[in-house]
């Protein structure tokens, strides 16, 4: 008989309760959407846009917002797929 391999729970792995949130039919509000808004263009000055070639980039610095924290992002070679989170909870974080 063939072993059953179980099932991978990706929220055991989150631990910040945004899956259940999200789960739970939670959307994002306006000034959630505004703060993203404010990082991405603050990474985009900093950083430029993505090109093919140009290579991976990441950094931090003072969180556009000024809500005291640190944006911290990571920008894929391979795709220009760009994370960042600040440190302030409640504060940006976004995958793009
Ligand atoms: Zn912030």
């Amino acid at each position: 008989m063939a072993e059953r391999r179980q099932p991978l729970d990706a929220r055991a792995h989150c631990g910040d309760g945004d899956s259940a949130a999200r789960e739970a039919g939670a959307q994002p509000t306006d000034a959630t959407v505004d703060r993203i808004i404010v990082a991405l263009e603050a990474i985009f000055k900093r950083a430029g846009t993505w090109k093919r070639g140009r290579g991976a980039d990441s950094g931090s610095f003072d969180c556009p917002n000024q809500c005291g924290g640190v944006l911290t992002y990571s920008r894929a070679a391979s795709n220009g797929h760009l994370m960042a989170r600040c440190s302030t909870p409640g504060c940006a974080r976004f995958m793009q």
